[in-house]
């Protein structure tokens, strides 16, 4: 049950105002807007609503932060994100509380992700002393070549809400150990859970100006003085495709490095000789996550006709038993969506998929407020919208198939390229189709794949670069070749 202990806002990290130059500031314009609770419509704060005026300032203090900060050593930059990682670690549970209220994600799944977010810090804290650079063997006697990767200066990040914290550590984490100033832009739907980081980077003793954060409800104006304004020279932006498409027409003014982490539209491929059970858990525990809202949620699942039967009803029992509630009670597995507009889409989706053949096997409504029920839909076909656009919410379409090649075809006949999954346990067909799938990652026997240790990131529409991993320092840094001559 929740208490009505549990329904106040955690107050000892909750902050209105933005963070910059070490500094909490509100807007010139002392305009706010307000955060709401998304399991109950209640206001839970109002936050100071930042302009272009605002960012620019925030740009100026991150450019005159840069050459102090990049100076100091790997070893004094990765003792400032060890403090911060215990920071966030001490704070879980107030931290979690806040994203479960702004977010409506349940309170498990919070806890995980400030595990999962504050992976990365410590991560990129290992990672930030290990930034070697290459001894190259001369093209001539009297040539030496060698290469260092330096800091590439001041990073913008921009990012959505249905990962408060960890898209922001996934971005801020190596840019900090690379020497990078940040400016974080946070989500206009969760922005307490970025300031209460943000308290925690002050307190970790980053120096002013090194960590900044902008709350703003004018999307479009910031993020086009973050765009446009040449002292910021990287852009890191996890969002929509069709967002990440405007920002990086925008970038173009002035050839900014940019990473996009975008949308996505996982298949999950389930093969005759599957291990059903195992399945079944892997497609509940990617399909159902944050109530079907995350970039690598199965959005397709692809069951062959020997065992469809036996598949749907395993993951009937499974769906059937799913708590929906407002994600502070702990007995809550399925929150509520977002906003109205997140429901519309969850909606329009069904609608069309029923008015083009298929079937509800289990759920199929909406509830009150914001929350859908977590549903079956059987017979689903590629005509219907929900087989080409993510979803975004607690439904889960089946396909029939009968062919390994037609079914990788119809996995792959998307713009998107995020993660996949399937389960087979013939390990040649594993390998064949881990190879044969047009996704940057692919989880094989495995419905869960994100760690802080490997590559996260798509191909076509679903972004450039990769997040995470040995490779994630490389987007925030530049190579540069030093010729000697004369040796
Ligand atoms: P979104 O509308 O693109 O918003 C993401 C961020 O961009 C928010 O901070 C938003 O601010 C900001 N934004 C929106 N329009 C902007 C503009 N014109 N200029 C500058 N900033 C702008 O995405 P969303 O629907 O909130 O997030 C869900 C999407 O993110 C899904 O497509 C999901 O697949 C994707 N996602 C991808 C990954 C990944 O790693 N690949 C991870 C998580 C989510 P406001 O909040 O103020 O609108």
């Amino acid at each position: 049950m929740i208490t009505s202990e549990d329904r106040m806002v955690p107050n000892s990290l909750i902050r209105t105002q933005g963070y910059v130059n070490g500094k909490w500031v509100s807007a010139a314009s002392g305009a706010t807007f307000d955060v709401t609770n998304p399991a109950t419509g209640e206001v839970i704060a109002s936050v100071t609503d930042m302009d272009q005026s605002d960012v620019r300032q925030a740009i100026e203090a991150a450019h005159a932060a840069w050459p102090a900060f990049r100076d100091l050593t790997a070893k004094e930059r990765s003792s400032m994100l060890k403090k911060w990682f215990a920071l966030i670690l001490e704070n879980k549970d107030e931290l979690a509380r806040l994203m479960t209220m702004e977010c409506g994600k349940v309170i498990t799944e919070s806890r995980g992700e400030v595990d999962y977010g504050a992976s990365f810090i410590e991560w990129f804290a290992e990672e930030a002393r290990r930034t070697y650079g290459d001894v190259i063997p001369a093209n001539t006697r009297d040539k030496r070549l060698v290469t260092i990767k330096q800091s590439i200066g001041v990073v913008a990040t921009i990012t959505p809400w249905n990962f408060p914290l960890a898209m922001i550590t996934r971005k801020v984490g190596p840019a900090l150990a690379a020497g990078c100033p940040v400016i974080v832009k946070p989500p206009s739907e969760t922005p307490l859970t970025a300031l209460a980081v943000s308290e925690l980077a002050e307190k970790a003793g980053f120096p002013p100006g090194v960590y900044n954060t902008i709350t703003t409800s004018k999307n479009a104006e910031v993020g086009l003085e973050l765009c446009e304004n040449s002292k910021v020279r990287k852009l890191s932006f996890t969002g929509s495709t069709a967002t990440g498409k405007l920002l990086m027409k925008q970038c173009a003014s002035n050839l900014k490095k940019i990473s996009l982490e975008l949308g996505g539209n996982a298949p999950f491929i389930v093969f005759e000789d599957a291990d059903l059970d195992a399945a079944v858990k892997g497609a509940m525990a990617s399909k159902f996550r944050n109530s079907g809202q995350t970039c690598v949620c199965v959005n397709r699942l692809y069951v062959h006709d020997a065992v469809y039967n036996a598949f749907v009803e395993k993951l009937s029992k499974a769906v059937g038993a799913l708590q929906v509630g407002n994600g502070l009670d702990a007995q809550s597995q399925i929150g509520p969506l977002i906003n109205e507009k997140g429901l519309d889409k969850v909606k329009r989706h069904v609608a069309d998929a029923l008015a083009k053949g298929a079937h509800v096997h289990m759920g199929g409504h909406e509830l009150e407020g914001l929350f859908f029920q977590p549903t079956i839909l059987t017979d689903a076909t590629a005509d219907m919208i929900i087989a080409q656009d993510e979803v975004f919410g607690p439904v889960a379409p089946i396909f029939r198939f009968t062919d390994e090649q037609e079914v990788i075809r119809q996995a792959n006949d998307t713009p998107y390229g995020l993660a996949s999954y399937f389960y087979s346990k013939d390990i040649n067909r594993c390998w064949r189709v881990a190879e044969a799938l047009d996704y940057g990652m692919v989880g094989i026997n495995e419905g869960m794949i994100s760690t802080e240790v490997a590559p996260f990131g798509g191909v076509k529409e679903s972004g450039i670069g990769r997040e995470g991993s040995k490779y994630g320092m490389d987007y925030f840094t530049e190579i540069k070749y030093m010729c000697f001559g004369g040796m």
